[in-house]
């Protein structure tokens, strides 16, 4: 991670044992952004690249790849876009056993280093296990050049690991599940960290954009140590994913999580308004106005929030919130 690490691609690959054959997917800006750049230094190196340009993450785009993939058999696969793209590239090239590379153009959420994928289409809505990527190549000359609403949207996924925490904290307790201490210290660090420089996380900032994609990286790293999303995703994850199919396609992944993040901070009993004012101060939605999200769809999500996955223990089931708890619940903490 760094200033101008685009151009160590192709010395990577070779370091990491890759010098014959390589496929990209990228999208159709982000191809412009990085893709091509990205193309022409490993051809340069003497690599045989394809590519694929992908839209949506879908899995109908997933085995559109993966067809790609049977009939080329690159060796390794490069996922170059925002976190649509990568995930995509992560998911297709686990089914396919090929190792891939995560070249993020955007910091707008931890999928670019965690092993999970967000895919529209799957069985379940909420991410899949896929795979880690082998490299993460992540060129704050490039990222920095993103709205700044991507980069709020990854410190809402970031900060929502104060809760996501403490949901696997419950569960360990309250239900004998697995509770990895490393990769919750590890979650928590990063949530801390951005919370703690989020003066420093504006437009054109490299040191701010620093400090976050580290927290997003090492968010990716717990996950992976813990073996699921655990570490990184709790009940604001769940009201996040219920969102999604109460009022879809209006508000991002992070900018969800992180006022997921407040109410559910209220729950516990944690300072919710230091997470709202660390989320107002990097420019995240702290309410459903600034969401573009309507109250009774927050209420509706808070109330279906714990069947998005019910085998997941999280404050949400031990405190199970109806229609008119979960009212008071957005009134208190101001997000309607
Ligand atoms: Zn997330």
């Amino acid at each position: 991670m760094g200033r101008g690490t685009l151009e160590l691609v192709s010395d990577i690959c070779k370091k990491l044992g890759f010098s014959k054959t390589a496929f990209v997917v990228s999208g159709e800006k982000t191809m412009d952004i990085a893709g091509r750049h990205v193309i022409e230094l490993l051809e340069q190196a003497g690599m045989k690249v394809g590519h694929i340009l992908v839209s949506s993450p879908t899995l109908w785009n997933v085995r559109a790849v993966e067809m790609k993939l049977k009939r080329r058999k690159p060796r390794l696969v490069l996922g170059v876009g925002g976190g649509a793209k990568i995930d995509v590239a992560k998911l297709s090239s686990a089914r396919c056993g090929i190792p891939y590379f995560s070249i993020p153009t955007t910091a707008s959420h931890d999928g670019i280093a965690s092993p999970l994928a967000s895919i529209k289409g799957l069985a379940k809505p909420f991410s899949a296990m896929a795979q880690s990527p082998m490299a993460i190549i992540a060129d704050t000359d490039v990222i920095i050049k993103s709205s700044q609403r991507l980069t709020a949207s990854g410190c809402g996924d970031v900060i929502a690991k104060v809760t996501a925490v403490r949901d696997w904290r419950l569960a360990h307790k309250a239900k004998g599940e697995y509770y990895g201490a490393y990769a919750a210290s590890l979650a928590l660090m990063s949530a801390k960290l951005v919370m703690e420089n989020a003066n420093l996380i504006k437009p054109n900032d490299e040191e701010g954009l620093r400090v976050l994609l580290e927290a997003l990286i090492s968010c990716g790293v717990a996950m992976a140590i813990a073996g699921s999303s655990r570490p990184g995703s709790g009940a604001e994850h769940m009201f996040s994913h219920a969102l999604d199919s109460v009022a879809p396609n209006s508000a991002l992944h992070g900018e969800q999580c992180g006022v997921g993040t407040i109410m559910m901070a209220y729950l516990y009993g944690l300072d919710w308004k230091r997470i709202r004012d660390k989320l107002k101060t990097v420019g995240a939605p702290t309410n459903a106005g600034e969401l573009g999200i309507k109250p009774d769809n927050i209420i509706q999500a808070l109330v279906k929030a714990p069947e998005v996955r019910p085998e997941r223990y999280t404050i949400l089931q031990e405190k199970p919130l109806d229609k008119d708890s979960a009212r008071k619940l957005a009134e208190a903490t101001e997000v309607i």
